[in-house]
């Protein structure tokens, strides 16, 4: 059975009392209250030392959203996967839409950022998904085919262990639009099985893949039942502390 995993992308929101509030409601919320999914908050860079001070003592990880793909050195503005680990975080998303189209970020890199993480010892949410033109187009699977490939090229099982795919649909990103469950399942089984082609049958039984697009309390509960769904990558819903409470206990 895998244990569903549910993380926060507060992409860039909050300064350091916004998340300072916003992580006291959460661990505070979360106390006394029974679940069963690991939980991962991805707060800006800045936030992150104080955010693995502030969670000390509670199950909630923490997670960067992005990085560069190199070690050190003379890249002004960026910032690296063992300066992230030294933060305090276990977890980075790579790959996500936002990088994908507003930053210009291709495949290619993105496969060099997974190694960048691997090898520092973090553990990569690598987000993949269709835009709206390519659903319409009929050529999702391909697209996804694409970014799995692509993404993992290199990647031996035993680092894929390392890592959770998550699922988003650009066109249902941030924008209301939820994939339909079904859509959603039919999504994640064919990823499943791209997995076991690429691997083994045991790396996809094993594989975390996490949805992501527009998941609110109300819709996460009949997302998450699906028999592929294994947790959600939530942007706008993580925001307020009842929402992602919400969100994690319907897990
Ligand atoms: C995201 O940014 O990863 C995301 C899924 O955002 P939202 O939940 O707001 O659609």
């Amino acid at each position: 059975m895998r244990k569903k995993v549910i993380a926060g992308n507060w992409k860039m929101n909050n300064d350091l009392n916004g998340s300072k509030d916003l992580i006291t409601k959460l661990v505070n919320g979360l106390k006394n209250q029974k679940y069963n999914c690991d939980v991962i908050i991805c707060p800006p860079f800045t936030s992150l030392e104080q955010a693995g001070s502030l969670l000390k003592g509670s199950s909630i990880k923490l997670g960067a959203q992005n990085m560069h793909e190199a070690e050190n050195g003379a890249y002004t503005g960026e910032v690296s996967a063992s300066m992230i680990k030294s933060a305090g975080s276990e977890y980075v998303i790579l790959g996500h839409s936002e990088r994908r189209t507003i930053f210009k970020e291709q495949d290619e890199l993105i496969n060099k950022k997974l190694k960048a993480a691997l090898k520092s010892g973090l553990k990569p949410i690598f987000c993949i998904g269709e835009t709206l033109e390519e659903r319409e187009k009929n050529i999702t699977n391909e697209v996804l085919k694409r970014q799995v490939t692509k993404g993992l090229e290199g990647i031996s099982e035993q680092e894929l262990k390392n890592i959770i795919i998550a699922y988003e649909p650009v066109w249902a990103i941030g924008t209301g639009r939820t994939a339909t469950p079904a859509q959603a399942e039919d999504a994640h089984n064919f990823i499943r099985n791209l997995i076991k082609e690429k691997y083994s049958n045991k790396a996809a039984d094993d594989i975390i893949i996490q949805y992501g697009g527009s998941v609110k309390p109300d819709n996460s509960g009949e997302l998450l039942s699906q028999p592929d769904i294994d947790g959600a990558l939530v942007g706008g819903a993580c925001l307020k502390a009842d929402s992602f409470i919400a969100i994690i206990k319907s897990a």
